[in-house]
Order: structure tokens, then sequence, then C-alpha cells
């Protein structure tokens, strides 16, 4: 064959490097007879049995190492009702990191709150302690860690900060299922554990949210507020705290209760892929993945994350043009977030709706370096169904690196 042909890139009108897909979600019959049955049994989402919803509860909270596991309609009010639980009240700040998906911020604001961002480890991607220690203020409630693209924050530093300050802390775990900090599952650490069961999550209903435990009274708060105020063993009609219908159906727990069943070899996979794809990125230059750090003992690799350098890429190709010709290749991938949080209109705006944000609050002026250059120059996504494929799959995501590579230095 006409090596110039095999060279030349799939953006180019050349042959791709990887030619089969991944699929997600991944199910058999096992899925669709669990489903089937709730169908037949008739009970759907009647609130007087849920027992389905129950067992998948409790299998999480079990899985988690957590006492308790509450589900929900999604992984944004499953931040809610952490917040609202912890005790926050209007004006209190609560720390987060600017490269995240918005409801980690968008929550906050929504409790009448105020988002604080301190930016994010340039090795790791995920908040930096020593940023949380600057933004803490004598209005700081709490924290928001986001253990982003499955990797474990570095919880020790953040707890114990968060003693020292007497602060709460909400683990957004949305990306981090199954994934485990010095041996301890993420969500399971802080106060409050989130998890979103979001269609592209690394455990899925098609949508939902889950809220795991250790805390009596945040567990009977959580619960009430997630059942429109009513309370354990109180009367239907009776509601005591400012909650919603927030639950989710019997269909949704018989599906979750069979993907439960299959995360932690999907988790194992990924992180064995992960630390695969590492060795063979290594050398190459300009191609930098995210450190492995802070007691990780299991990523889960929601995302594969590297840091692209366009001077290694012959100077031009810009972040964006890389991912494109990278995607074209057919490596499952993405560029990532346009801009830091903070740069969101409903931030830079602030809307009537906006009220607990005071005036003095200015996100114009917010700027977290580490942040912008994750989103306009260097972080590079490789999506987590791609990362459940195998071995030979992650030397063709390399070769894909490096075939890119010669193109633009040929160029
Ligand atoms: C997906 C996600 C959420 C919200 O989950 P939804 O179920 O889509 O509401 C929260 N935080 C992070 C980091 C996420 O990626």
């Amino acid at each position: 064959m006409n090596p110039s042909i095999t060279e030349r890139l799939a953006f180019d009108g050349g042959q791709p490097t990887v030619t089969k897909t991944f699929p997600w979600p991944v199910f058999d019959e096992r899925e669709v007879q669990a489903v089937a049955g709730v169908v037949r049994s008739g009970k759907w989402g009647n609130p007087d049995c849920l027992d389905e919803v129950e067992a998948f509860e409790n299998a999480f909270a079990r899985y988690c190492g957590s006492k308790y596991a509450i589900t929900c309609v999604n992984g944004s009010v499953s931040l809610r009702l952490a917040l609202i639980a912890c005790g926050v009240r209007p004006g209190d700040e609560v720390i987060v990191p600017p490269y995240t998906f918005i409801a980690t911020a968008s929550t906050v604001v929504e409790a009448n709150c105020v988002p604080v961002f301190a930016d994010i480890d340039p090795d790791t991607y995920n908040i930096d302690p020593k940023a949380i220690e600057a933004a803490i203020t004598d209005r700081t409630k709490a924290i928001i860690p986001v253990h982003f693209a499955g990797q474990a924050c570095d919880m020790d530093a953040i707890m114990d900060i968060a003693r020292r300050h007497n602060l709460r802390v909400i683990e957004d775990a949305a990306h981090a299922h199954g994934a485990a900090y010095k041996g301890r599952k993420l969500g399971s650490i802080g106060d409050v554990g989130s998890f979103s069961f979001q269609s592209s999550k690394n455990l899925t209903s098609g949508e939902g949210g889950i809220v795991v435990t250790d805390d009596d009274e945040l567990y009977h708060l959580m619960h009430s507020l997630r059942n429109v105020g009513r309370i354990e063993g109180g009367q239907w009609y009776d509601h005591y705290n400012p909650g919603c219908n927030y639950r989710i159906t019997q269909m949704q727990a018989v599906l979750l209760t069979e993907q439960l069943k299959r995360l932690e070899e999907q988790t194992q996979t990924r992180n064995e892929n992960g630390l695969y794809l590492n060795e063979l990125l290594a050398d190459v230059d300009g191609i930098t993945p995210l450190t492995r750090g802070h007691g990780e003992t299991l990523h889960c690799y929601h995302l594969y994350i590297f840091r692209y350098d366009a001077a290694a890429f012959g100077g031009n190709l810009s972040k964006a043009g890389f991912v494109e010709r990278l995607a074209a290749e057919g490596v499952p991938c993405f560029r990532g977030y346009p801009h830091p949080l903070y740069r969101q209109p409903l931030f830079q705006n602030k809307t009537f709706m906006c009220y607990a944000l005071p005036d003095t609050v200015d996100y114009s002026q917010v700027y977290c370096e580490v942040a912008e250059r994750a989103c306009k120059e260097e972080g590079v996504w490789i999506l987590q169904h791609a990362m459940l494929g195998t071995k030979a799959d992650m030397d063709l995501f390399a070769e894909a690196i490096r075939k890119i590579q010669r193109a633009v230095r040929a160029a």
C-alpha cells in the first residue's frame, strides 16, 4: 500500500486509525427482563411500594461503604438536597472548582448561596487545596470538591481544611462511581457524596441521581426533601420540610441494580486501560496525561484526560484543531468545556433570579489561570465508553495521536 495513503489523516480524507465503535450503555437481556418485570408488576412508582428503589439504595450504600443512600431525579437535585440539608443559608459562600459541569455551581445559586471559585491543580485538574484555603472567608459554609473525570481529589487535605474551618464537604462524585481514594470509595468520605445517573455517566439509568451519607440527621433531612417534605413514618398529607417530589421510578431502580452488577468490572477495565495509555503516551512529545496522585487507588476514568501542547505539534495546530483530527481518526474524544464556569452568562450577567448574589460579587473579576489554560489550550478528553475497549484499542488511540503529530510536523 502507498504509505502516503495510510499516513494521510482521516481529517484530510485518509483512513481512520480506529474503525470500531464503543457501545454505551452496555446492557443485555438482563436489563430488558428486569424492566419488563417491573412493567408487568404494575408497581411502577407507587410511593407506598418502592421496594426496588429501596433495594438499589441499599445495594449502592453498601457498595460505597456508606450507611445511607437516597435516590433522586438527577445529579443536580442530589447536590441541591445535600446543600439544603447541610444547612446553608442565603448569602453563605460555597467553594467550588471552575473546571466542572455547571450543576456544581448553579445548584449553589439555586440554594441562594454564593459560589466561590477556587482554581484547579495543573497536574490533576481537581480543585487545589491551597486555592480552597485562600478562598475561605467568614461566610464560607461548605466545599464541593469534584472528583473530576473520576480522579480522586486530595481528600485528606480537603477534610483537614474543613475540620479546621468547620465547613461541610459535599463530594460531587458525578464522574466517580466506583473510584477509590486510599481504598475508600469516592463519595463516602465527606459529609455527603452526590452522584448522577445521567446517560453519559459510568452508572446510568438514562437519568437519575443519588446521595450517600453516614450522618443520621442529614439522611433524614435529605430523605424528607426528596419526598415532598414528608417524614419517615409520617402521614401522607403531613409535610414538614420545603421539599419536592424528586423520586425515581421502579423501572430506573431495577435498571440501576443490573448496571451496578457490571460496575466493578467496568471500573477495573477502565483503570487498567488508563494506566496502560499513560505508559503509551509517556514518550509522546507534547502529550502529558494527568498525574495520578493524592492516594488514588482506583480511577474510574469517566474521562481520560491529557494535556496537549501545541508547540510539539508544529506550533500552529490549536487544541480544537487537534481534537477534530483525533475524532476523525476514530477516537471518541472531546475538547471539553470552552471556558471556566465563572465565564458562563449565568455568572457574568446575573439575571434577576440571581438575587442571592450580592453586588459585591463580580465574576468578571474572577480569573483562575489553570482552569483557563485547561479549557482553552490543554485539556483533551477521551470518553469513558472508549476506555472500556481492549489494550489493542489503547495502542490505536496512542497511534492516532502519533499519526497526527507526524502529519503536522511533515506539513
Ligand atoms: C453530570 C454532572 C452533574 C449533574 O448531573 P445531572 O444528573 O445531569 O443533573 C453534576 N456534576 C458533575 C460534575 C457532572 O458531570
